[in-house]
């Protein structure tokens, strides 16, 4: 990623994430970063013992695997691209668009991984009108 990319992204997430909880915050932090606690990255850091994820024999537990391909979360999945059509598969979209910020957020509360560090997620607070 470029400089210019990159200055871009902090903006908008400074931007994006200016109405939100703290623990949404953080929560975007960790998956703007990579540094979500899946599989691949507590192996990483030398938490657990194997990147792969439980539910998918051989295949790294990524961000990407987890909100885009996992088959063990495709019912909360289905509901995502249910609301948001095709976008629900940009990652980009789905981490800088206010809009998917809700359904993103319900759909990692749905799913339950991120529960252990993140609990119950609140969702963004309503910009004042
Ligand atoms: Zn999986």
């Amino acid at each position: 990623m470029n400089r210019l990319d990159s200055e871009l992204l902090q903006r908008s997430f400074v931007k994006l994430t200016a109405t939100f909880p703290k623990r949404l915050t953080s929560l975007y932090m960790s998956l703007r970063t990579g540094h979500t606690p899946l599989n691949k990255y507590l192996h990483r850091i030398g938490k657990i013992e194997s990147p792969h994820c439980l539910h998918c024999q051989g295949i790294e537990e990524t961000m990407h695997h987890f909100l885009l391909s996992c088959p063990f979360y495709q019912r909360e999945r289905h509901i995502l691209i249910n609301t948001l059509g095709r976008k629900a598969s940009s990652i980009p979209f789905l981490l800088t668009d206010t809009n998917a910020t809700p359904h993103l957020v319900q759909y990692i509360n749905a799913s339950g991984r991120l529960k252990t560090t993140f609990g119950e997620v609140p969702l963004p607070r309503k910009p004042p009108d």
